[in-house]
């Protein structure tokens, strides 16, 4: 198949052990992605 451009389909969340909230995504020809948000439960700090 020729190269095409990937569809990030909704694959489900998990939670890591750190608390992180991951967003699994994959497209139809495989390839998958994992995204990892952190959670913060008080403000933003940087
Ligand atoms: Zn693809």
């Amino acid at each position: 198949m020729a190269e095409h451009v990937h569809v990030r389909l909704n694959h489900g969340l998990e939670v890591s052990e750190e608390g992180d909230l991951i967003e699994l995504s994959r497209c139809r020809c495989g390839a998958t992605w994992s995204r990892s948000y952190r959670v913060d439960e008080g403000e933003p700090e940087r």
